[in-house]
């Protein structure tokens, strides 16, 4: 099984027909209320491809709460949220303007109330499972608790180190993650240099492989996937489809990587099924909306 330690937002995101100016009120086309934040997105990934995937995070106690906790429920992931009083559950405020492009205003809320200690009282959790996936928008000294509570049961601990800006994490803390897997932007963080090819990417690779665990998965995008974990190296260049939309991409791959690892496949054979899962989540709209199931990964890939 797998479980996710991480954020956990509503999405309100407004169509526009045209962007508006400072002091200016303009009415919108469209808006969608959704369930998001990197954790619960690879929370719903991992459950729509087959994992028992349970989600730990936090939220408020106003009504997007219940709204986050229902939408985690319906997906068949086992939510198990700390209800913060007098505390925001987290929001996007996403705007998406006539020619696609987007802003997007977040409000983190109970997400940076996430506590070592409420980690520690999900320690049973955290010890029944096979995988522990963690992402960078909760507090770090939160993410290590779990980190270490995952280890001391035998769990394999997966560090997803999105979104960007990524703090130029020292050894000390990459030394607490199996797996790290950077985008390339990230990679660039840690690094100092960014991939853009598959052969930087397999360098990067190298080079995070001996701070963490056992090694690092750096995504590149329509490029494709290099890795380096332990013996275990390789790349391989993405499936060629028609992108629409790469919101979430790195989520599926992520809830998809974790989902297959747990389940015992090969780092190759779990890598070349995320990328699959991945590819086709960027020809559809929307963040969880986007994320694919097993049976349609099944079916033949669009190009
Ligand atoms: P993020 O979404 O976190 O920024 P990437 O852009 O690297 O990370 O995307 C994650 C993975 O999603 C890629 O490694 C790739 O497998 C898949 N992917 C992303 N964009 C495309 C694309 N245009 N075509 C095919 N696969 C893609």
């Amino acid at each position: 099984s797998v479980t996710v330690v991480g954020s956990i937002n509503i999405d309100l995101t407004s169509y526009l027909d045209r962007w508006p100016n400072v002091g200016e009120t303009i009415a919108v086309r469209e808006t969608v209320s959704s369930l998001g934040g990197k954790g619960a997105n690879q929370a719903v990934a991992a459950a729509r491809l087959g994992a028992r995937a349970t989600f730990i995070g936090a939220v408020g106690t106003d009504g997007f709460a219940q709204q986050a906790a229902g939408e985690l429920r319906r997906e068949g992931v086992g939510a198990l949220l700390a209800e913060l009083a007098e505390t925001a559950t987290g929001l996007a405020f996403i705007d998406v303007g006539p020619e696609g492009g987007n802003m997007i205003r977040l409000a983190g809320g109970a997400n940076h109330k996430l506590t070592p200690a409420d980690i520690r009282a999900q320690a049973d959790v955290l010890a029944a499972c096979d995988v522990v996936l963690l992402q960078n928008e909760i507090g770090l000294e939160t993410s290590l608790e779990a980190a270490r509570l995952a280890h001391a049961a035998g769990a394999l601990v997966i560090m997803d180190p999105a979104p960007a800006p990524v703090p130029a994490w020292p050894r000390d803390v990459l030394q607490n993650f199996d797996i790290i897997t950077p985008n390339a932007h990230e990679a660039g963080g840690l690094l100092g240099w960014e991939p853009k090819m598959l052969d930087e990417g397999r360098e990067a690779a190298k080079v995070l492989r001996d701070f963490c665990r056992i090694g690092a998965i750096v995504t590149l995008g329509e490029k494709g996937v290099a890795w380096e974990l332990g013996d275990d190296v390789g790349s391989l260049p993405a499936p060629k489809v028609k992108a629409i939309d790469t919101v979430a991409a790195g989520d599926c791959f992520n809830g998809a990587l974790a989902t297959r690892l747990s389940l015992g496949e090969s780092p190759k054979e779990a890598i070349a099924f995320a990328m699959r899962a991945a590819a086709l989540a960027t020809t559809r709209k929307g963040a969880a909306s986007s994320l694919p199931t097993l049976e349609e990964l099944e079916a033949p890939l669009k190009s």
